[in-house]
């Protein structure tokens, strides 16, 4: 009742009866967590994660630069204005391994002839828009890892189950990274409820609040 509004328990408060009364012990009283809601703005993560995270129906709403409209940066980048890796991204060199757990390295030299490779597909762009090529049909020759920057709103429930798919150890290492640099904001907002999730479910796998 708003008459008691005085009384209403403050935000850590009202953090500590959600996570004792809703969610201790697999309670599993989601529904008063897709009331709030927070809005990200993200930036340079590659297509790849954008595609995944583009995945998720429920509870969130993404807007992205779409590369239909302008592809400006990739001609900044192909004159040599912008640096190519702010546009494009290639994994760090080093160690990896693939699905089935076999080991490879992605050497320095690799490296620099997947650069280049990047620099001629930048180069090629900016030609075909000059001569009055469609973006959205001038970016199908771009690498697959372009960088994206995107606008993401999430109800708490809908990130959290966000967590749940993407920060798990077996998910792409991109969208996990996603994942490390969206926790904060989480810790910020509703800090009782990370501390819960932190503790009974981050990268546990235990799917789907
Ligand atoms: C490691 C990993 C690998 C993946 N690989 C692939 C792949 O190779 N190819 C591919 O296409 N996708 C892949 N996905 C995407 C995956 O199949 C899901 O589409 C994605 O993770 C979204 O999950 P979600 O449906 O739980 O999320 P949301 O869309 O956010 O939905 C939240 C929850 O709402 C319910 N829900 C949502 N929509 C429906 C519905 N239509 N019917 C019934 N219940 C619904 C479910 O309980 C769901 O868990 C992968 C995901 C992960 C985490």
């Amino acid at each position: 009742m708003a008459a008691d509004r005085a009384d209403w328990p403050d935000e850590t408060r009202a953090g500590e009866i959600c996570v004792k009364r809703l969610l201790a012990g697999e309670r599993g009283h989601y529904g008063p967590l897709e009331h709030a809601q927070i809005v990200l703005n993200v930036g340079w993560f590659p297509h790849s994660v954008m595609q995944q995270a583009r995945t998720h129906r429920v509870g969130v709403s993404f807007d992205v630069q779409s590369m239909r409209y302008t592809g400006e940066r990739i001609c900044r980048a192909a004159s040599g204005e912008l640096d190519l890796e702010d546009v494009f991204y290639l994994r760090p060199e080093g160690q990896y391994s693939d699905r089935q757990g076999k080991k490879y390295s992605y050497t320095a030299e690799q490296r620099q002839l997947d650069l280049a490779l990047c620099r001629q597909a930048a180069e090629r762009y900016r030609t075909m828009l000059a001569a009055g090529f469609a973006e959205e049909h001038a970016r199908g020759i771009l690498p697959f890892d372009y960088r994206q920057h995107f606008v993401v709103s999430f109800s708490l429930r809908a990130f959290l189950h966000f967590m749940d798919l993407r920060a798990k150890l077996d998910a792409q290492e991109e969208i996990r990274v996603l994942c490390d640099l969206l926790w904060p904001h989480m810790q910020a907002w509703a800090p009782e409820i990370a501390a819960w999730y932190e503790k009974t479910r981050l990268h546990k796998a235990r799917l789907a609040p």
